[in-house]
């Protein structure tokens, strides 16, 4: 048991790709199936917590050279329009997913990463020793499987994972727009059934992303519609969505956006990032969840299997990675569940902000109840 296991990693999101850098600088050999052809958009709010800045730097990575905005503030609105606005401790910067996650392709490029583009993988299974893992109808082995698929995947309903049969009510949508825009102010606006962030990424863009009520599309028929009959009621958003010079035709959408709790081991597949959790995007976490988890993750495989995996070391792998997550997000995650369901209900809205109006230090306080420390 001298050689180092053989690794496959399954999707090249934050928390693929992190994994697959750290893992292949380490000596590992490591083969990464992402199910689209890099560089991509995402639907995601774009702002990250400035918390992974160290990390970035350690692994050659300056979000600064590529552009970001540098984030200091928050406005809140409430459905009726009410705002509050306050500084952000530790802050964070607002960069493209199209950008971010592309950097860190070229380095895990550089590092030796194995990738496998434009390739879905149908189903992964355990056979006592070494995995088996179909991809678009060809077969690869590998010693240890990496689940970093997101949200919701195929994957989900071939592993028959508890939360993919609860249907979720939210979907989320993406624009990138241009205009006057405050450049320092991520604004996090609420209405009927949703939230809306906006906030500067690189260049002269702006990101607006929302995640809403899929009931309100059923009723308005269209994403148009929804955003004038539902959106625009809060009149910050109203003003938003006029002032802005919108750069796509349509957006980017998805569906079935489900924060249920997730098994982080499933038939010896170890889950990271949005596979074993996720938090609800207001948090503007789930980013640097996404990385740190892959650090701890790839830390305990680099301790535990630099001399090869047998079922002891496998199981210690499996324990000790569950007891490392839990000890870091399960908090946060729970906390996040609960801040959701406060917001995008008009009369708790309301109530929130008008008590965090006259306790200014309430927004702090929850914010850094849903973050961790820079790492
Ligand atoms: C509306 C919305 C707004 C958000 N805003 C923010 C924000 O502002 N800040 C923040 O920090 N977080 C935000 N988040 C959360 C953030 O987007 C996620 O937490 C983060 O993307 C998780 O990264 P990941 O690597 O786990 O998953 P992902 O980035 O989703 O990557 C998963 C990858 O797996 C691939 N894949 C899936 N199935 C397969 C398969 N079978 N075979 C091969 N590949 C596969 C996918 O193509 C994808 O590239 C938001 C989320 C939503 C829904």
């Amino acid at each position: 048991m001298k050689k180092k296991p053989s690794i496959c990693i399954v999707g090249g999101g934050l928390a693929g790709l992190t994994n697959a850098i750290l893992l292949s600088r380490a000596g590992f050999s490591v083969t990464l199936v992402e199910r689209k052809a890099y560089p991509f958009h995402k639907v995601c709010g774009e702002y990250v917590s400035n918390e992974v800045l160290p990390f970035f730097r350690k692994l050659g990575v300056e979000p600064e050279e590529l552009g970001a905005s540098s984030i200091s503030k928050l406005m809140l609105s409430s459905v009726s329009g009410r705002t509050l606005s306050c500084p952000l401790n530790l802050g964070g910067f607002g960069l493209s997913r199209f950008k971010l996650d592309y950097s860190l392709y070229k380095k895990a490029l550089e590092e030796g990463v194995h990738f496998i583009e434009s390739a879905k993988v149908n189903d992964v299974w355990y056979g006592g020793k070494v995995f088996e893992i179909n991809i678009g109808g060809s077969e690869l082995e590998a010693d240890i499987v990496i689940g970093s698929f997101g949200k919701r995947s195929n994957l989900d309903q071939r592993l028959m994972r508890g939360f993919f049969y609860k249907r979720s009510p939210y979907m989320g949508v993406k624009y990138f727009v241009r205009g006057d825009f405050l450049p320092d102010t991520i604004h996090l606006d609420n209405f009927d059934g949703g939230y809306c962030g906006f906030n500067k990424i690189e260049e002269d863009l702006f990101c607006l992303c929302y995640l809403t009520e899929n009931r309100h599309l059923r009723t308005y028929g269209s994403i148009p519609a929804m955003e004038q009959e539902v959106l625009m009621k809060n009149p910050a958003l109203k003003r938003l969505f006029e002032k802005a010079e919108f750069v796509w035709e349509r957006p980017e959408s998805i569906n079935e956006v489900a924060f249920e709790r997730k098994s982080l081991v499933d038939r010896h597949i170890l889950m990271c990032g949005d596979t074993a959790g996720m938090i609800a995007p207001l948090c503007g976490n789930g980013m640097a969840m996404a990385i740190r988890s892959a650090k701890i993750l790839s830390g305990h495989i680099i301790n535990l299997c630099k001399e090869g995996i047998d079922e002891t070391i496998r199981v210690q792998l499996e324990q000790e990675y569950t007891r490392s997550w839990h000890r870091e997000f399960a908090f946060r995650l729970k906390v996040g569940r609960g801040i959701q369901r406060l917001f995008g209900k008009p009369m708790l809205s309301e109530l929130v902000l008008s008590t965090m109006r006259s306790v200014p230090s309430a927004v702090p306080a929850l914010v850094s109840m849903t973050h961790g420390k820079p790492f």
